[in-house]
């Protein structure tokens, strides 16, 4: 609806208030859904679904939705419909029209270029079979002034502690050098690696708040260090325990967890709020669940460790 609005006013102004709409989100709460769609969602996606939108509107703050599909190779046929038809299903509602990161590879292209311009990303022609299962980067080509065409771009990182203090998994910190190197952001392949993507989509949507599974926590110090190269306004972060599978893996796409069944959507998402330790809500139509949910919301209920026990779905 608002893209079809936008093309018939004038382009400046539909961009003045877009920028507007920016300013305004960053001023309060505005948080985010970014699946990825690497495969149907799944019960471990919608209680960050679930968090994260509850969390936004108990801070009467927006809540955006935004699939993050540069990793083409990875793309699953159908699972972008899956996703939307699960936003339908349960009754999320976007506050901004949900942008696809695919569509926006020459926004990610002109940060590197920026970076490039600043000498703080080099080109690698390290492969994997010469790193081998090196976790740690050593900086191998970080002098050799290769050209960028067609290579890996990484970049630079410091021998310094990066800490964030996480709204429930609390203190989190990690040197970059040390623990990892310098790392990918556009693969040899072209790929833009989700690290750039995520932190500069969540600076163009004005996001505050992440709310996320807390397998990304180690990812988090990463984007950190981009947004801080970048002078992006810092975020806050919450990372939620995850769903794990009988197994005692967590759910996930790799360990072919089942797809979201979207006829269950009101007795699924009565789950996910239990999950989050959340008092109970009646069975309904999902966006009353989802208000009352909201209505109720408590961080203080969530469980506090990286995983929610006895959740088998
Ligand atoms: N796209 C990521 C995923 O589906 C989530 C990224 C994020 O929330 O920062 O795992």
């Amino acid at each position: 609806m608002t893209v079809l609005n936008s093309l018939a006013e004038d382009d400046s102004a539909f961009a003045q208030r877009q920028d507007d709409d920016v300013i305004q989100r960053r001023c309060s709460y505005s948080g985010r859904f970014a699946p990825s769609p690497t495969g149907p969602l799944h019960f471990g996606s919608l209680i960050t679904a679930v968090a994260s939108y509850c969390d936004a509107k108990a801070h009467a703050g927006t809540w955006l939705v935004r699939i993050e599909d540069t990793d083409i190779p990875r793309i699953y046929p159908d699972s972008e419909d899956h996703i939307l038809a699960c936003l339908d299903a349960f009754e999320f509602e976007s506050d901004a029209p949900i942008i696809f990161q695919k569509d926006r590879l020459d926004i990610y292209e002109n940060v590197i270029q920026k970076l490039k311009n600043k000498n703080l990303v080099y080109a690698c022609q390290c492969t994997r079979k010469i790193l081998g299962s090196n976790a740690i980067y050593a900086g191998t080509c970080r002098d050799l002034q290769l050209p960028f065409q067609d290579q890996a771009i990484r970049v630079k990182v410091t021998d310094q502690g990066i800490c964030f203090e996480d709204r429930l998994q609390g203190k989190h910190c990690s040197n970059l050098k040390k623990d990892l190197g310098d790392f990918v952001l556009k693969r040899r392949d072209g790929i833009i690696n989700y690290q750039l993507a995520v932190v500069v989509d969540d600076y163009l949507q004005g996001i505050t708040h992440v709310v996320r599974g807390a397998d990304l926590l180690d990812n988090t110090e990463r984007q950190i260090w981009l947004g801080n190269l970048m002078d992006y306004p810092k975020l806050t972060y919450m990372h939620l325990p995850l769903a794990m599978n009988n197994q005692g893996q967590k759910l996930s796409k790799q360990n072919l967890a089942h797809p979201l069944d979207l006829k269950q959507a009101p007795q699924l998402l009565q789950h996910a709020i239990h999950a989050l330790g959340q008092d109970p809500v009646e069975i309904d139509r999902p966006s009353v669940m989802l208000a009352q949910a909201v209505s109720q919301w408590d961080i203080s209920k969530i469980p506090h460790s990286t995983k929610l026990d006895g959740i088998y779905l």
